[in-house]
């Protein structure tokens, strides 16, 4: 696959905007929750998204979200998210938005990330609302197997800002995707069949401002006519970006 139609559309967009789905996270060991790997047909693993069962006992979360969530099995960015930092860092990145809830983009190094499903970038107590990031919480979880981390102000029980079953989706996430995909002039959907709404009327919004369109993921998506470029190969796609970025220095 020659990937150079897409580099160079991103290299001449003047709002390039990236939108990233479950294919982006598989490929550094993260299951596709909802794809036919995913965790969901575990239904144990499925009801440690649930809000009530949360708020009842968070230790049966914690205790799913070692590995899945807080990367005690060493999960680290993977090579789109590091192209993407890369990219950004170049100047052909105006922003990402992501469905995935593992904050690897944030961790990675791109900014803004709107994470449209929440993330685990941010935690939140649950009784005080007092914040902590991605990295305070695994500090004070001290990486004992499904310790719940508590609040030292009120005792409470922080919470990823993932988007749990029963709850509303991030407003302020999903309205700052909406902005960036309406004033962006090139959308490139990575790893998303595009099938989870309301998360996949976001990259339609740069068509609709006379923007493109660019797919690449496994397998079909309903938006494949519409985009001028197309391909199937994420882990090429990567490889090709960081490379772009590293000439371009
Ligand atoms: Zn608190």
């Amino acid at each position: 696959m020659d990937f150079r139609p897409l580099l160079d559309a991103i290299a001449s967009a003047r709002r390039p905007v990236f939108f990233t789905g479950a294919g982006v996270s598989t490929l550094c060991g993260i299951p596709d929750f909802r794809g036919p790997n995913g965790v969901y047909r575990d239904p144990d693993a499925a009801r440690m998204f649930e809000i009530a069962l949360f708020d009842e006992d968070p230790s049966f979360f914690y205790r799913k979200a070692d590995s899945l969530v807080y990367g005690n099995d060493g999960t680290k960015p993977g090579p789109v998210h590091e192209a993407l930092a890369a990219l950004q860092r170049s100047g052909l990145c105006a922003g990402v938005v992501t469905q995935n809830i593992d904050g690897l983009h944030e961790r990675a190094g791109s900014s803004p990330v709107f994470a449209v499903h929440g993330s685990a970038a941010t935690h939140h107590c649950r009784t005080c609302g007092d914040m902590k990031t991605f990295e305070e919480i695994r500090a004070i979880r001290g990486g004992v197997p499904g310790a719940v981390p508590r609040c030292k102000i009120c005792g409470g029980v922080y919470k990823p800002d993932i988007t749990f079953f029963g709850e509303a989706l991030p407003e302020a996430a999903f309205d700052g995707a909406v902005r960036l995909a309406s004033s962006a002039d090139l959308v490139v959907v990575l790893g998303s069949s595009l099938t989870v709404q309301p998360a996949a009327s976001i990259p339609p919004l740069a068509l609709r401002a006379g923007g493109r369109l660019a797919i690449v993921n496994r397998g079909e998506t309903p938006l494949d006519r519409l985009a001028f470029f197309r391909a199937d190969d994420l882990a090429a796609f990567a490889r090709a970006a960081l490379a772009f970025a590293a000439a371009r220095g």
